[in-house]
C-alpha cells in the first residue's frame, strides 16, 4: 500500500471561473491536505480533519506554505523537438524545413528515441506537467519509445505517430497505406493500455494528400474513443499554401470538416486566422481550439484571439500548449504569461484565477478528462504541482506586498518558471529529480 497524505495550501478548481473574483469556482483551504491511496485522493479537506480519520501509520508530505494545485496539462507539443528550442528562422515554414525535418529524421533510431523520451518526460515533470499530447514523428519507432517510457512512469499521455505524405523530405514521409497500417498497429498496441491514449496525428494539411485525410477519416471512424491531433489556421504563408493544395474548399477549417476530422476528441494546434464560419464550423462540432503563445509570438504566426473563438454565444473549447519547439518555453507557468500578453496586445484580459483553471481543469476538459486529472477532487488520479511562489531572491522580495491568492498566483505565472515546481506527485508518487544530471 503506498498511502501518503501531502500537506500544505490546497487549491483547485470546480468549474471555469467568471472573474479574478469568482471564488465559488474553486475550492482553497490554507492548511490543507490530501489522502492519497494507491494513487487516487480519497480524502481532501483542511490538515485537522483528513489526519482525524486516519488511524494507520503514514506518510506525510509536508510542503507548507507551499501551493498544491493539480498537475499541470500540456495540449499541443512535439516529442522530437526539445532539441531545436530556440531555432533561429523567419517564420513557419523555413522553421519547419531547416530545422524541424532534419531533426525529426533522427527517431527512426530507436536508441535515440529511447533516451530522448526519458529527457522528455524528465522536461515535463521538472516543469510541473503531468500530462501532454504529444506529436511523435513519422516512425512507429518514435511512437513505441514515447508510451514505453511514458507508461513505465504511470504518466497519463496521449501521442500519436504523425502521418506526412506529401511536402517534407523523403526520409520523412509515409504513404496514406503506411500511415494507415503503422497508426492501426499502434493504437492497437497501445491506446488504452496502463494510462496511454492514442491519438491519430496528420501533421497539417500541408503535408497530407487527400487520400492521407481520407485515411485519417476511416481511422477516427474506426476509433472513436482516440483523439484526433493536427495544425490548423497557423501563419499567412502556410494558409496561402493551403488554398494552392485545396483550392476547391470554403476555407482551411472546410478541408478537415470535408473528412470528418472535426469532433469533441480533435484538437486544433494554433486557430489563429479563422473566420467566422470557420469559428462557428469549430463550435458546433465541439472541436478545440489549442492557443500556442510562446509558439505563435516566436515564429511571429499572429495573435490568438480568445474573444473571437471564446467570448460568445457559442464558444469554440479552448485549451493552451507550449508547442515546443516551435514554443520557446516547456512551463506552463511562462504560457499563461506570454497569453496575458498576446491579449493584452488585443485588449482583452486575462486574470490570473482564469489562468490557473486553463492549465488545470480547463484543459483537463478539454480533453474530456477532467473526471481523471486536473482536480484534487476526491477519487480523481494524485497528478499533483508543488509551487513555490517565493522560489528566487526576487519573487522572496515580490511576495511580501502580496495580499491575496489571487497575487499570489499572477506572480507565478509572470515570474514562476522551473524553479517554483518544488515537487511533482505522479500517481501519488514524488517524481521530480532535484538534478536532472
Ligand atoms: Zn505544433
Amino acid at each position: 500500500m503506498n498511502n501518503s497524505i501531502i500537506r500544505g495550501r490546497v487549491l483547485t478548481f470546480k468549474r471555469m471561473p467568471n472573474s479574478n473574483f469568482d471564488t465559488e469556482s474553486y475550492t482553497y483551504i490554507e492548511d490543507g491536505a490530501l489522502f492519497i491511496e494507491n494513487g487516487i485522493i480519497s480524502k481532501l479537506g483542511s490538515f485537522k480533519e483528513v489526519k482525524a480519520t486516519i488511524s494507520e501509520k503514514i506518510t506525510i508530505y509536508d510542503h507548507r506554505p507551499l501551493l498544491i494545485v493539480p498537475g499541470f496539462i500540456d495540449t499541443h507539443l512535439h516529442f522530437p523537438q526539445i532539441q531545436i528550442i530556440g531555432s533561429y528562422a523567419a517564420n513557419l515554414l523555413e522553421w519547419l524545413n531547416t530545422y524541424t525535418y532534419i531533426e525529426e529524421q533522427k527517431y527512426k533510431e530507436p536508441l535515440h528515441g529511447e533516451f530522448m523520451a526519458k529527457e522528455f518526460f524528465n522536461t515535463l515533470i521538472n516543469y510541473g506537467t503531468t500530462t501532454a499530447a504529444a506529436f511523435c514523428t513519422i516512425h512507429p519507432e518514435s511512437v513505441e519509445a514515447f508510451f514505453t517510457e511514458s507508461h513505465r512512469r504511470n504518466m497519463l499521455m496521449i501521442g500519436g505517430k504523425v502521418m506526412m505524405d506529401q511536402n517534407a523530405p523523403i526520409k520523412l514521409l509515409d504513404t496514406p497505406k503506411s500511415g494507415y497500417d503503422d497508426t492501426k498497429m499502434l493504437i492497437n498496441k497501445w491506446h488504452g493500455v496502463g494510462r496511454q491514449y492514442y491519438a491519430i496525428s496528420p501533421r497539417f494539411a500541408v503535408t497530407s494528400t487527400p487520400l492521407q485525410l481520407e485515411m485519417s477519416q476511416t481511422l477516427v471512424n474506426e476509433h472513436p474513443d482516440c483523439y484526433l491531433q493536427t495544425h490548423l489556421s497557423e501563419n499567412k504563408d502556410e494558409l496561402a499554401l493551403v488554398k494552392k493544395l485545396y483550392p476547391d474548399y470554403k476555407d482551411y477549417t472546410g478541408i478537415y470538416e470535408h473528412y470528418n476530422l472535426l469532433g469533441s476528441r480533435s484538437l486544433f494546434g494554433h486557430c489563429i486566422h479563422l473566420s467566422n464560419r470557420e469559428v462557428a464550423v469549430m463550435s458546433e462540432t465541439k472541436s478545440v481550439a489549442v492557443f500556442c503563445p510562446t509558439s505563435n509570438l516566436f515564429l511571429g504566426s499572429g495573435l490568438f484571439d480568445l474573444q473571437h473563438l471564446s467570448k460568445q454565444k457559442h464558444p469554440v473549447r479552448v485549451a493552451t500548449a507550449t508547442d515546443i519547439g516551435g514554443g520557446t518555453n516547456c512551463s506552463m507557468l511562462k504560457t499563461m504569461d506570454e497569453a496575458y500578453k498576446v491579449l493584452q496586445l488585443q485588449g482583452q484580459r486575462l486574470s490570473p484565477i482564469e489562468s490557473f483553471y486553463q492549465i488545470t481543469l480547463g484543459n483537463a476538459c478539454a480533453l474530456s478528462l477532467e473526471n481523471k486529472i486536473g482536480t484534487l477532487a476526491i477519487e480523481s488520479d494524485a497528478d499533483i504541482t508543488i509551487l513555490n511562489s517565493r522560489a528566487t531572491p526576487l519573487m522572496k522580495i515580490r511576495m511580501q506586498t502580496v495580499k491575496s491568492l489571487a497575487e499570489e498566483l499572477f506572480i507565478l505565472q509572470t515570474m514562476g518558471d522551473d524553479r517554483s515546481i518544488a515537487q511533482v506527485y505522479i500517481k501519488g508518487k514524488p517524481s521530480k529529480k532535484t538534478s536532472l544530471a
